[in-house]
């Protein structure tokens, strides 16, 4: 049996939209607003389009995968992806996201007027660095999770600060204690490592394909900007320096200028 109808058996009700004979596979089911999605294909490889998006198949240890994704506010329907001359819908289904209430240093809210100079700086940074990846794959079948501690908030919640700025959490923390290990979630070159107001010690890999995972609240980096790292290989221990209520590490998931549900994309191989 293949790995690609192990995926399917479990699933019941999904089966009706995934045939087998279908030339795409894909996770998670079912995709939702927020999802990283991988497509699966025994026969398809090269390029193909999907809510607007190119992605691109490449071959795999079993076939073909391209990697993509869901933006947060996408409402649900049937989105047709479009490989050479044929379609095939994938659904998009609903997922309500929490909201919390944080407080922060009121720094971090009301910047003090010496900071605005770097905190424009570093966005122009964060801007160059999301351009920079490279168009050929250098990540390598299942992401990793970058701690082996617990989540402590997920992504997509919408926090409101200090009673008053209101955001929608990017990323996923895990619960570290000052000092743990943080490990690369895989293959990439390394495309930023520095302090910044807001990170703290900030770590992003490029993975190649414009998917990049970002690191945050680091202390003491291990790389540097430019090093090309394998998957597990350690990056930084975690810190509690930039904008938090206390040690944690701050993971985020970017691909195309969306970020996505990290945990889910720590699933989508084993889903
Ligand atoms: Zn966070």
């Amino acid at each position: 049996m293949t790995r690609r109808c192990a995926l399917l058996l479990p699933l019941g009700a999904t089966l009706a939209a995934q045939p087998a004979e279908s030339p795409i596979s894909w996770s998670p089911h079912p995709v939702f607003n927020g999802a990283p999605v991988l497509f699966r294909s025994k026969i398809w490889s090269g390029p193909a389009t999907w809510l607007d998006k190119e992605i691109e198949f490449r071959p795999d240890a079993d076939g073909f995968t391209a990697l993509a994704g869901v933006d947060l506010k996408r409402a649900p329907g049937n989105y047709p992806l479009t490989f050479g001359s044929r379609t095939l819908d994938i659904p998009v289904t609903a997922r309500t996201y929490r909201t919390s209430v944080i407080t922060v240093a009121p720094k971090f809210i009301d910047p003090p007027q010496e900071v605005q100079a770097r905190i424009a700086e570093e966005s122009a940074t964060k801007l160059k660095v999301f351009k920079s990846s490279v168009p050929e794959r250098l990540w390598q079948g299942a992401f990793t999770a970058p701690s082996n501690t617990r989540y402590a908030s997920s992504f997509g919640v919408r926090r409101t600060y200090n009673g008053k700025t209101q955001s929608v959490h990017q990323g996923l923390d895990y619960s570290a204690a000052l000092g743990t290990e943080i490990r690369a979630a895989n293959a990439g070159r390394i495309a930023l490592a520095a302090k910044m107001y807001f990170e703290g010690g900030f770590i992003v890999i490029d993975h190649g394909e414009s998917i990049f995972t970002l690191y945050m609240h680091l202390s003491d980096f291990l790389v540097k900007g430019g090093d090309t790292v394998e998957k597990g290989a350690p990056l930084a221990k975690s810190g509690a320096s930039g904008r938090v209520t206390g040690p944690h590490l701050h993971f985020a998931v970017r691909w195309q200028g969306l970020y996505l549900e990290p945990s889910t994309l720590l699933r989508l191989w084993s889903a």
